[in-house]
């Protein structure tokens, strides 16, 4: 063990760039991954029908920050896609975000006129938040706000978060932007697209250095041990430094609870057809179990004929059971506290780093992960 400077628990992207960024600095790494395969979440491969798929949701890459996008960019191409998301409504689709577009072809483009010029005389902009719409003066917005809210945000939030309409709290959605212009691409980041090839070919890549070393099947919690501030790793005292990606609650024994989460049961579907549908991902927001569906040829670009595969995400309340993946934190008041108190017995271990979506317990994306990691190790 004296050959490592770095134990690294998780070949996720946090545990992959922070590897990546101290190899370059001389630091010699040890990986452990419990999964058979390195990418965490955003692992993809081929399916049986040679389409590329994600394993663990669709992901697509989506930046303003420069240096995340020239970091990645050492280790992979990308292609030009550009998310385009729509709602399913009983008589037709709707492209989300709600812009000109959509309102178009809700309530003609007519009355899309009036609602714009409405827009431009309460507010002078062209994006507004739903709940600013809703607690609009004028009436016509106010329907509009209204409208979105309940077609758009609601059912997709109880199926999300398993809450019923009710216990949805407007003010989580009152962010949400409703666009008065024809922009309808799902993000407006500076940067976006797919690795040009896949992630996995990306995460290898990132993983080709002398000074660092993987094991993918192996539970870094079965190795690595905590006791009274000293860390062990095969029942030996360490002075490697250990850089922990996985669910903090799990790296203390649940000492003080589970923290909540969310998971997602994925259906995946191959179809003999070229395409299945109109744009690469469709919200149900007013029907079905599942929230989206997700065709991978749209956002991959795959030049594939006569065969497509989709992907149905079924959330539900995750149980710790084994196979099951934690994904969403539940961010309460109560979980909050619960999470600060492990933070707090970190704090005892002065070799012991916390990074990533489930060692952090936050809704990390791709880009943020990486920036992370640039600022703490860099
Ligand atoms: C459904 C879904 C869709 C998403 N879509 C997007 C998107 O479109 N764009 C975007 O920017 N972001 C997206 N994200 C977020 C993105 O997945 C994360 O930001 C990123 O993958 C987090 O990386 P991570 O390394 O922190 O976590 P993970 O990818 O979860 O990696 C953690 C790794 O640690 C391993 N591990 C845990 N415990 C142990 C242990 N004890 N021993 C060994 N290994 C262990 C796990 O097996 C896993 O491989 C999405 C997330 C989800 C859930």
């Amino acid at each position: 063990m004296n050959r490592y400077d770095y134990i690294i628990c998780g070949a996720g992207l946090a545990g992959v760039s922070s590897a990546r960024i101290l190899a370059e600095k001389g630091a010699k790494i040890l990986i452990l991954e419990k999964l058979s395969h390195v990418g965490g979440s955003v692992y993809d491969l081929l399916d049986d029908s040679g389409i590329l798929v994600h394993k663990y949701g669709p992901h697509i890459f989506h930046t303003n920050n420069k240096k995340v996008f020239n970091f990645l960019s050492r280790f992979t191409k990308w292609n030009k896609y550009s998310h385009k998301v729509e709602a399913k409504f009983p008589e037709c689709n709707v492209p989300v975000p709600f812009n000109l577009k959509s309102i178009e072809k809700v309530y003609g483009a007519e009355k899309a006129e009036d609602l714009l010029n409405f827009v431009k005389k309460e507010f002078g902009t062209d994006t507004v938040s739903v709940m600013s719409l809703v607690e609009s003066k004028t009436p016509e917005l106010s329907a509009l706000g209204k409208f979105v809210y309940d077609n758009i945000f609601l059912y997709y939030t109880v199926k999300q978060w398993g809450k019923k309409p009710s216990e949805v709290d407007p003010k989580t959605t009152s962010r949400v932007p409703v666009r008065f212009s024809y922009d309808d691409r799902y993000f407006t980041d500076e940067y976006q697209g797919l690795p040009l090839e896949s992630y996995t070919t990306m995460i290898k890549a990132m993983l080709s250095h002398e000074n660092i070393t993987v094991k993918t099947g192996i539970d870094a919690l079965k190795r690595v041990k905590l006791e009274n501030g000293k860390i062990y790793f095969d029942g030996e005292q360490t002075e490697a430094k250990v850089i922990y990606t996985g669910e903090t609650d799990r790296l203390f024994g649940y000492c003080f609870g589970r923290l909540p989460y969310r998971t997602l049961d994925f259906k995946f579907e191959t179809y003999k057809k070229d395409s299945f549908q109109p744009v690469a991902t469709v919200n149900y927001t007013v029907s079905e179990d599942f929230t989206r569906i997700t065709e991978f040829k749209k956002l991959t670009l795959q030049k594939k004929d006569g065969i497509t595969t989709v992907m149905k995400e079924y959330p539900r309340r995750y149980e710790g059971k084994d196979g099951e993946i934690p994904y969403y934190p539940v961010e309460t008041d109560e979980s909050r506290k619960m999470y600060g108190e492990y933070v707090k017995l970190a704090s005892d271990y002065p070799t012991l780093i916390l990074v990533g979506r489930l060692a952090e317990y936050k809704y990390y994306n791709m880009d943020a992960v990486v920036a992370r990691t640039l600022e703490l190790f860099e």
